[in-house]
């Protein structure tokens, strides 16, 4: 080997700058890197150990923030529980007002097969307590009782809309107000037939006006019959449900078929003369159950409600 081994120095000045007593610091090679080695590995080190604090501290407001957001969270569910139990109020009211009671309202307001309130006492608990996270446990007691409470509020309101539903439907169908607008010419009950003078029953009433005045179904209903009927001319007949059938006598005209669904106030035809009829006018029938009432307490629309 034509190379020999030489030791390498380093040699390191500090000179200061008054000109005073420079300071050299003469050391091998080797020793000289591994100081600088070590010098970079311990710089590495401190600003490993000084994130890692930061980390920390950040870590600690993190927590603080979280544990405020979990209260709050709880907070909400608390509110959501108060307006479940509101409308859970409300939903008693209705029945109240409605006077209306099924199995699932007395399950209920006895307090029996309904949620527990007392699952949702944890919750409360738990936010009284300060810096303490609300367990999951406390979280799903409240949601279980918010659910089962909005499911059984929700199954309450169904039947709420069917019953009014289903009264409303009973309501329409009862007839009101006036069939053609006139003036009754003759009313309900016994008379002396215009045609044979003997006596008969009147079914219906009569409302005089002029041909062609428009007449209206009395309430909403389906056609059950319409053309022509001995005595009755052209007459049609409306099935409304609940035992109501009205009936229009002496058209000149109808505009409806059978079987059609008409609503309260729709025009179905116009007043005529045909049949045993003397002069325009409009036999008006209201049957309930198939026997002739008095069509005259109908007229008054407010008092047919009732
Ligand atoms: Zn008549």
């Amino acid at each position: 080997m034509g190379k020999f081994k030489r030791k390498k120095y380093i040699t390191v000045l500090i000179v200061p700058d008054d000109n005073g007593k420079t300071f050299n610091l003469k050391m091998r090679n080797v020793v000289f890197w591994g100081f600088i080695f070590f010098w970079l590995i311990s710089l590495v080190f401190s600003f490993y150990i000084l994130s890692r604090h930061v980390n920390y501290r950040y870590t600690l407001e993190y927590n603080k923030y979280l544990l405020k957001k979990n209260k709050e969270f709880a907070k909400e569910i608390l509110n959501a529980r108060e307006t479940v139990k509101r409308t859970g109020e409300l939903d008693k009211q209705l029945r109240d007002l409605l006077q209306l009671k099924s199995k699932n309202a007395i399950i209920k307001y006895t307090g029996f097969g309904g949620p527990s309130m007392v699952d949702t006492e944890l919750l409360e608990k738990e936010i009284k307590e300060d810096n303490s996270l609300i367990s999951r446990k406390a979280f799903e007691l409240a949601v279980k009782f918010i659910d089962e409470q909005a499911a059984l509020n929700e199954k309450s309101f169904q039947e709420i809309v069917s019953y009014i539903t289903e009264q409303r439907a009973k309501l329409t169908a009862v007839p009101s107000g006036w069939p053609v607008k006139g003036w009754i010419t003759c009313g309900f009950g016994s008379r002396i037939d215009p045609f044979s003078g003997a006596l008969s029953f009147h079914e219906g009433i009569d409302i005089a006006n002029d041909l062609g005045t428009p007449v209206k179904a009395t309430a909403d209903g389906v056609i059950s019959f319409c053309g022509l009927e001995p005595g009755y001319g052209n007459i049609v007949t409306l099935n409304h449900g609940n035992g109501y059938t009205t009936r229009y006598g002496h058209l000149s005209k109808y505009i409806i078929r059978l079987g059609q669904h008409v609503k309260k106030d729709q025009i179905i035809g116009y007043l005529g003369n045909t049949g045993r009829s003397t002069a325009p006018h409009l036999h008006y029938e209201i049957r309930l159950n198939g026997v002739a009432v008095n069509p005259v307490k109908y007229l008054n629309k407010e008092i047919a409600l009732k």
